[in-house]
């Protein structure tokens, strides 16, 4: 899996992506990201990306041309169109189900980052697939956006964790919230661990996550545990 994200701080962005298991997968092959300075593409003087909004308004919008252009070229260097990104609330919302889709659907993606206003309609229009949002609030710009979804759609790649269980017993998998976890010690600060997961039966602690794992979702989410095909 590779990644191209367009941005306006791309170092900001790399340094977060070189760190931990999505650094470790870079560093061993199974994803690479790269991101691209938009404001390199820019055709004025001043290296100006953004511009008055017509019809008036507060604030600025990214200009198409510099988007436009960089975005051409990673597809020209690339051999042809990819499938992109524009980070955006007013996107869908991103879940896990999209991250596995978008692992397993495409070998490239282009992530569009966003500032100021947002960006001219017309580039949307022109080079962009879909539009995600990470959630139902604004940030100042598509960076950390980018980030979320480099991080959950790069640790799905096949190699970057240890095994298919690292993600499939994880929250949003299979629609539930996963179960509490514990670490040594078996006492802190007068708390125990529960006496079930120190029993080394596997079945009982089997059973006894799959409950916890329930008693949570249904706690805390209940929209998701209405979903649940089956909740014994
Ligand atoms: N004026 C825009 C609006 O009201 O929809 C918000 C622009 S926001 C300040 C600047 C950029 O941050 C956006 O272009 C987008 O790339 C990014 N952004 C902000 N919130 C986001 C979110 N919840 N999900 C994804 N991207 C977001």
């Amino acid at each position: 899996m590779r990644i191209d994200i367009m941005t306006l701080f791309p170092d900001a962005v790399g340094d977060m992506l070189v760190e931990s298991v999505i650094g470790r997968g870079q560093e061993r092959g199974y994803v690479r990201i790269e991101c691209h300075q938009i404001r390199d593409y820019t055709k004025n003087r001043q290296k100006q990306v953004d511009d008055y909004p017509y019809g008036g308004g507060r604030g600025c919008v990214m200009t198409a041309q510099p988007l436009y252009d960089c975005w051409k070229r990673i597809c020209d260097d690339a051999g042809g169109r990819l499938h992109t990104i524009y980070m955006s609330p007013c996107g869908k919302v991103f879940r896990q189900d999209d991250a596995r889709r978008l692992s397993v659907e495409y070998e490239r993606l282009i992530l569009v980052c966003g500032h100021y206003e947002g960006v001219d309609e017309r580039f949307v229009e022109e080079c962009v697939d879909e539009e995600l949002s990470i959630g139902d609030f604004v940030l100042t710009g598509g960076e950390i956006p980018a980030l979320a979804v480099a991080d959950a759609v790069c640790r799905l790649v096949p190699g970057v964790l240890p095994d298919e269980e690292c993600y499939t017993n994880d929250s949003h998998w299979n629609g539930l919230l996963e179960h509490p976890q514990y670490t040594r010690p078996e006492m802190w600060r007068g708390r125990s661990v529960p006496p079930v997961l120190l029993s080394g039966n596997h079945e009982d602690i089997r059973r006894w996550r799959r409950e916890a794992s329930l008693a949570r979702t249904r706690e805390r989410r209940p929209d998701m545990y209405e979903k649940l095909p089956t909740r014994e």
